[in-house]
């Protein structure tokens, strides 16, 4: 059986000074020390009865326990379930159903109780005991246990092996080049396929994460403009892109790329980033795929760019994006052999990809297809709309009709509104009616949810 090199360990040897990881506070841990950590962790989650094959759900912030847990959870050959703390009790349950255990702030206490670093001050207690992590991991053995954003149906369980992850790293790495000392700013929740990518493909490049607690757009901005702790890479979603501009951030000092995703990017706010010296690059991706499926090349954010190597991505006759590859999850493919994304899009003739709009979206006015992204980018276009959500509405004369939502940053008019449409596309697409709003609904990893606006 085909098997790789243990990310962990691989990194501890080759680098083991290199920071692994900078928390929000400015702490860093090196990989040597991260080792240190996720070995102590293994020996407590071992004590505890986990074994391989095993589902371990993680209950723990963005932090460096996670990141220590999750090396330990892989060292054992076991999977990771990152839960998603923001969920109910019961909802948090549900996501845990079949693992062996719950890690929560309190299970690795013991095994944290002295410093990872031999040269750290204070008089260290006795050292936990530590248990070796695995030196090779199976190349299909399931590493993850993530959940889909549920945006059009319930969440679900997408199961992602050490293979998907592995290519998933070398793809993202062959489209936006790696450095050796890459700083990935992530304030993604690692419960989401964003986050956690950002940490495994990390990990796998042995280079460096820095992690956010969650999403503060001012302190984003100065991880972003600090030029002593300068970041290169970053993954955001439109949304909080729109808010670190806000915040101020103009020309960071190292960031070679801005990486957009989870939903479309409108032209108007990529012109913006670009005004502002940040090289956006668009990605397309989901759950099923570990993330990237496409992803355009820095400064080039106008589509999602290219399949990554190892994946391959089709349209149907309909005009359906269908992926398959080396990253897809193999439970998700359809009886021909692709994933069937539920999304729409086209491809160029040097197969770069342009997502349209998602089938289930679809508003059918007066037998007319309107895809409600194309109108959302025309809105967002103009100077006093700061956000635009598009729904069919149920409507006796036309089956449906166009209605749009918006949250401005200045007074407008609903009328001044159509006609900003009216100038930009057809007469169809124009909204029947503009209503106003504080602010659209988006789940954590900042999908509108089109569905709450009918
Ligand atoms: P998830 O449920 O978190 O796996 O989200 C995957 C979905 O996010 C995709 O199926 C798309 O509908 C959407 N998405 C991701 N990237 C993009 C993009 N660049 N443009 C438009 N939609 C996107
Ligand atoms: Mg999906």
């Amino acid at each position: 059986m085909a098997s790789f090199d243990a990310w962990l360990p691989r990194a501890a040897a080759l680098r083991p000074g290199a920071a692994a990881l900078v928390t929000g506070d400015g702490e860093v841990t090196t990989y040597a020390e991260l080792h240190v950590l996720a070995r102590r962790a293994a020996a407590e989650l071992a004590a505890r009865g986990v074994v391989a094959d095993d589902r371990v759900a993680l209950a723990l912030g963005p932090g460096v326990a996670f990141v220590a847990a999750l090396h330990a959870v892989l060292g054992l050959g076991a999977a990771v379930v990152p839960i998603d703390l923001r969920l109910s009790a019961a909802e948090q349950a549900a996501r845990a159903e079949g693992a062996r255990l719950v890690i929560d702030d309190q299970t690795l206490t013991r095994a944290f109780a002295a410093p990872a670093s031999p040269h750290a001050a204070g008089a260290a207690p006795a050292s936990p005991p530590e248990r070796d992590l695995l030196a090779r991991f199976d190349a299909d053995a399931v590493a993850t246990v993530l959940h889909t954003s549920g945006t059009t149906a319930a969440p679900k369980p997408v199961r992602l092996t050490i293979s998907n992850w592995q290519w998933n790293a070398l793809g993202s790495a062959l489209a936006l080049g790696l450095d050796r000392d890459e700083r990935w700013l992530c304030t993604l929740p690692l419960s989401h396929v964003g986050g956690l990518s950002i940490l495994l493909r990390s990990a796998i490049y042995g280079t460096t994460v820095v992690l956010h607690e969650r999403f503060d757009a001012a302190r984003a901005a100065a991880a972003l403009a600090d030029a002593a702790q300068p970041v290169t890479l970053v993954s955001l979603v439109a949304t909080t892109l729109q808010r670190v501009l806000d915040a101020g951030l103009a020309d960071p000092p190292a960031l070679r790329c801005a990486l957009i995703g989870g939903g479309p990017l409108a032209p108007a706010l990529a012109a913006r980033a670009a005004a502002a010296g940040i090289a956006a690059a668009q990605t397309y991706g989901m759950t099923e795929a570990c993330s990237q499926v496409t992803t355009s090349l820095p400064g080039e954010p106008q589509t999602a760019g290219r399949a990554l190597a190892g994946t391959e991505v089709a349209l149907t006759g309909e005009g359906e994006i269908v992926v398959r590859g080396e990253t897809v999850e193999r439970a998700a493919l359809a009886a021909d052999g692709w994933l069937h994304t539920g999304d729409l899009g086209a491809l160029d003739d040097s197969g770069r990809l342009t997502v349209t709009g998602r089938k289930a979206d679809t508003i059918v006015s007066g037998g007319e297809n309107v895809a409600p992204q194309e109108v959302e980018a025309v809105l967002l276009a103009h100077p006093a709309v700061a956000d635009a959500g598009v729904y069919g509405r149920p409507d006796p004369e036309w089956g449906e009709a166009v209605h749009a939502v918006v949250v401005v940053r200045e007074p407008a008019l609903e009328a001044e509104l159509r006609a900003h449409v009216a100038a930009h596309l057809a007469r169809f697409k124009v909204p029947k009616r503009v209503t106003f709003a504080d602010e659209l609904p988006r789940t954590v990893s900042g999908k509108l949810l089109r569905r709450e606006l009918r």
